[in-house]
C-alpha cells in the first residue's frame, strides 16, 4: 500500500478576477474552484491517477476537513484522516486575474492537532503500516507543531519497516536526516538551508548529495525548470533535464515529482525509468493552473524528451 501523510493539509479556494486586480476598487469574481491542498495530498493525487492502492492519512477537522475528503474522493483518493480535534483544516486562498502576472496565495497556517489525535496517528501508523508498504510524508505540520513530534512520526514509520520519502523543509528537514529515511526531496532552497552552504556549480551539489548518500538511499534535489540532480547510493548521480514548457505555474511540480518518484518505485522501475517519468509528470504539472493537476496524455508525449546525464 502507498500511504501519504499530511499532517497540514488544506482547502485550496481559487478566485478568478474578471480583468487586473486592482486596491480599491471593486473586483469581480469571474470563478471560484476549489482544489486539494497539502502536499502529500498532491502526491496521492498521482498515485490515484495512475490506479496504485493508496491511502492518505494526517489530519483534518472541521468543514473543511469534509471539503477536503470529497474533493479528495473526487480523485479516487482513499481517505482515513485523523480527526485533529477541535480544528478546521485550513483554507488557502489564491486569487489570480487576466493580467499574467501570477497569482497571489494567501495562506492560514493551520492549527494544531490535539493529543488525542496525534496518539491516534502514531497508533494508526503502528497497526497498519509494514515492511511492504511505503509511506510519503510531505509537508510541514502546522506552526508550532514541536520537532520532536514530528521525529516521532518518522521513528514510528521507520519501525515498522516501511520505505521512508520524505519531502520535508528548514528545521524538520534537518533532525529527520539523522532518522535516515529512504528519500529525500529538497529544492534548491531547500537543500541550501540544510548544507548551509550557498551552491552554485553542478559539482557543488553532486559533492553535498553523495555526502547525504552515505546515509540516505536516495537523494534527489530539485532545481525548478533545470530538473533535478539525482544521487543513489553505491550507484551514482544522475542529471535530469525537462523539456521547454510553456510555464502556467510552478507550485506543486515538487509534489507531483515525488508522486511520480514513488509510483514507479512502487511498480519496480529502474532509477532511469522512475525519474524520467517524474521529470515529465511534474513538467506536465507546470503546464497546469492547479497544484493538484497534470495530465497523464502529455507525460507520455514529454518522456522521451527528457534528457538523462550520468555525472558520476
Ligand atoms: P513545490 O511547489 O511543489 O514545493 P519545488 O520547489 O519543491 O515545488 P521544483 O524544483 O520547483 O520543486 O520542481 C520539481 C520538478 O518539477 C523539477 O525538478 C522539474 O523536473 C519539474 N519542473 C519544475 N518547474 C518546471 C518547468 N518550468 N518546466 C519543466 N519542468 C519543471
Ligand atoms: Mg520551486
Ligand atoms: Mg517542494
Amino acid at each position: 500500500m502507498l500511504y501519504t501523510i499530511t499532517l497540514n493539509p488544506a482547502v485550496d479556494k481559487v478566485i478568478e478576477i474578471a480583468g487586473t486586480l486592482e486596491r480599491e476598487q471593486n473586483n469581480k469574481i469571474k470563478k471560484v474552484l476549489y482544489d486539494i491542498g497539502g502536499k502529500g495530498c498532491h502526491v496521492s493525487a498521482v498515485f490515484s491517477a495512475l490506479g496504485l492502492p493508496n491511502i492518505a492519512t494526517g489530519f483534518t477537522g472541521g468543514r473543511n476537513g469534509i471539503k477536503l475528503v470529497e474533493l479528495m474522493e473526487e480523485k479516487n483518493i482513499k481517505c482515513e484522516f485523523i480527526n485533529a480535534g477541535s480544528t478546521n483544516t485550513r483554507e488557502c486562498t489564491i486569487l489570480v486575474d487576466e493580467s499574467n502576472l501570477g497569482s497571489y496565495m494567501i495562506t492560514e497556517s493551520g492549527e494544531l492537532p490535539d493529543e488525542k489525535a496525534y496518539s491516534e496517528l502514531i497508533l494508526k501508523i503502528q497497526k497498519e503500516i509494514n515492511e511492504d508498504d511505503i509511506a510519503a510524508l510531505s509537508g510541514s505540520p502546522a506552526t508550532g507543531f514541536p520537532k520532536e513530534k514530528y521525529c516521532e512520526i518518522v521513528k514510528t514509520l521507520k519501525n515498522t519497516g516501511a520505505k521512508i520519502f520524505i519531502d520535508a523543509r528548514d528545521e524538520y528537514l534537518k533532525e529527520v536526516i539523522n532518522l535516515e529515511p529512504f528519500f529525500i526531496k529538497p529544492n534548491k532552497y531547500e537543500f541550501q538551508v540544510l548544507t548551509g552552504k550557498k551552491l552554485e556549480k553542478t559539482d557543488d551539489f553532486i559533492e553535498e548529495i553523495q555526502r547525504l548518500n552515505e546515509k540516505i538511499e536516495i537523494v534527489a534535489v530539485s532545481l525548478g525548470e533545470e530538473g533535478s540532480i539525482v544521487g543513489v547510493k553505491d550507484r551514482g548521480v544522475y542529471g535530469f533535464t525537462p523539456p521547454k514548457i510553456d510555464v502556467v505555474s510552478e507550485t506543486g511540480c515538487g509534489d507531483i515529482f515525488v508522486g511520480g518518484v514513488i509510483s514507479k518505485y512502487y511498480l519496480k522501475k529502474d532509477i532511469e525509468e522512475i525519474f524520467r517519468f517524474a521529470t515529465a509528470i511534474s513538467a506536465s504539472k507546470a503546464a497546469h493552473f492547479l497544484s493538484s493537476d497534470f495530465s497523464l496524455e502529455q507525460t507520455s508525449k514529454l518522456l522521451p524528451l527528457v534528457k538523462i546525464k550520468k555525472y558520476k
